[in-house]
């Protein structure tokens, strides 16, 4: 059960309510959700787990929805972990790991918060919600509150791929594509919400939407401390790409949260990782010092974030994993869409498999040692980056149709 909200800023605790960030700090005061976590541990044992519905929703004690509230009905979480021995032969690390969120209803981990985002909406009875996305948040967004019955008004960049508009629109979202940067949508959005009272999805600074990923985490350690073929241990590294901070720092929160009720021992530590054109966070990790925001550029759209609003969580939970940062260029995140997806089966989209090229950065460095495990979440499919996926891919052998064309290629 939520009992409090407390600002990682300056400390100051709140009862659980229809709070954004902090009163005292503003913008830089994030609220971070707090459990009975006595009456968790009591709760969820091996046990009971097991009797519980595979979707977030299993993690009821630790999320910030009351029992017997609205949720959405769509099937979110609960991805499954697919291990990769070629892709740890080519990372040069002993095993390797994919959890393929492409599998979320639709197709990345935003559906795990905007399930809460949309569940706390009812609660607090808003007639509507709202959010600045680059993509997936949106388009997730757009159907779980589709799923409700709940109006979505959507702020768009320019620069969002048309596979995620098509996603907003036909779940019927009000999209409004805004001629700016994802920063100029994201103010846009919240005096939008301010002077027409819709509910701000915005998980940079929303603090219940983080919990949502967090769920991820929590899944993380349940399915390899559940799994035999992991020694009853999970993964030494989680690998992470990072755009605002929340899904790095969500699911370190949710691994941790797994251990504080007593289902697991030693925690992974936490690789971020993000594009080399918007690293604004890896800059002040190895700066040790505050955000210099910038202006982000790469092609992995869903991490092209120049002013990350919870860089401070995820820094936070990096250090405290005893973790890293890197940044990686474009042409190693087309490298790693090729390889996740012909070494290890899975089709992510830039900023899904982003995280799978520093790792490859962070064992070439010396920071991950070759004896090490290393599980990569990919965070969205493949198919939501078309264009990107076709730059990576290379092309189709056109041929005439004749056998002899085709031993041309293949030989023989
Ligand atoms: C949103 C997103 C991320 C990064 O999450 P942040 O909370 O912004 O750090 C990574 N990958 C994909 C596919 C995303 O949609």
């Amino acid at each position: 059960m939520l009992t409090e909200l407390v600002c990682i800023t300056c400390g100051r605790r709140v009862a659980p309510g229809d709070h954004q960030t902090c009163v005292a700090c503003g913008s830089e005061g994030i609220l971070d959700a707090r459990y009975d976590y006595d009456g968790a541990r009591a709760a969820l044992t091996r046990d009971a787990l097991g009797l519980r519905p595979r979707t977030i929703w299993r993690y009821e004690e630790l999320l910030p929805v009351p029992p017997g509230a609205a949720r959405p009905p769509l099937h979110t979480g609960w991805t499954p972990i697919v291990e990769a021995p070629r892709l740890a032969a080519a990372l040069g690390i002993r095993r390797a790991w994919l959890k393929d969120e492409g599998r979320n209803p639709t197709a990345s981990l935003k559906d795990r918060a905007s399930a809460i985002g949309v569940a706390k909406a009812l609660e607090f009875g808003y007639r509507a919600i709202a959010c600045a996305s680059t993509g997936n948040a949106a388009s997730s967004l757009a159907a779980m509150a589709a799923s409700m019955g709940l109006p979505a008004f959507i702020f768009v960049p320019e620069r969002a791929p048309e596979p995620k508009i098509a996603q907003l629109l036909v779940f019927g979202a009000t999209v409004f594509r805004v001629g700016g940067t994802y920063e100029q949508a994201f103010d846009l959005c919240r005096d939008a919400c301010a002077r027409f009272h819709w509910y701000n999805r915005n998980s940079g600074t929303n603090p219940f939407l983080v919990e949502g990923k967090k769920t991820a985490g929590l899944e993380i350690a349940e399915q390899c401390t559940a799994d035999p073929s992991f020694d009853g241990a999970m993964p030494d590294w989680v690998a992470v790409s990072v755009g605002d901070g929340c899904t790095i720092g969500g699911i370190a929160k949710g691994l941790h949260e797994f251990k504080r009720i007593g289902l697991a021992g030693a925690v992974p530590r936490m690789l971020g990782v993000q594009a080399a054109g918007a690293g604004p966070i890896v800059e002040a990790f190895n700066a040790r010092a505050g955000l210099v925001p910038c202006a982000p550029s790469t092609l992995a759209d869903s991490i092209a974030v120049g002013s990350p609003r919870n860089w401070r969580r995820a820094l936070a939970w990096v250090r405290a994993t005893k973790g890293a940062m890197v940044a990686v260029p474009d042409a190693d995140i087309l490298d790693s869409l090729r390889d996740a997806a012909r070494l290890g089966g899975v089709f992510g989209e830039p900023a899904g498999v982003a995280c799978l090229a520093g790792l490859r950065a962070a064992v070439a460095a010396g920071t991950i040692s070759r004896g090490a495990t290393a599980l990569a979440v990919i965070t969205g499919n493949g198919l939501k980056d078309v264009r990107s996926a076709m730059d990576a891919a290379g092309q189709p052998h056109d041929i005439r149709p004749d056998i002899e064309a085709v031993a041309a290629v293949v030989g023989g």
